[in-house]
């Protein structure tokens, strides 16, 4: 899938969606500016590795 998820349009989720899951099924990153998430930062287009639970 090209781009990042951030930059999908409603269409292209419908279209991609097997590919939209896979990258948000085990999160690492989250977008600062739109909170997103995703296993790959490559995906966001402000990425930021997500902190560890209680910190
Ligand atoms: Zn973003």
């Amino acid at each position: 899938m090209k781009g990042t998820l951030c930059d999908l349009k409603r269409e292209e989720i419908e279209e991609n969606w097997s590919a939209v899951c896979d990258l948000v099924r085990k999160p690492k990153y989250v977008c600062r500016k739109c909170a997103r998430s995703a296993k790959n930062k490559d995906h966001l287009c402000k990425p930021k590795r997500i902190a560890p639970a209680g910190g």
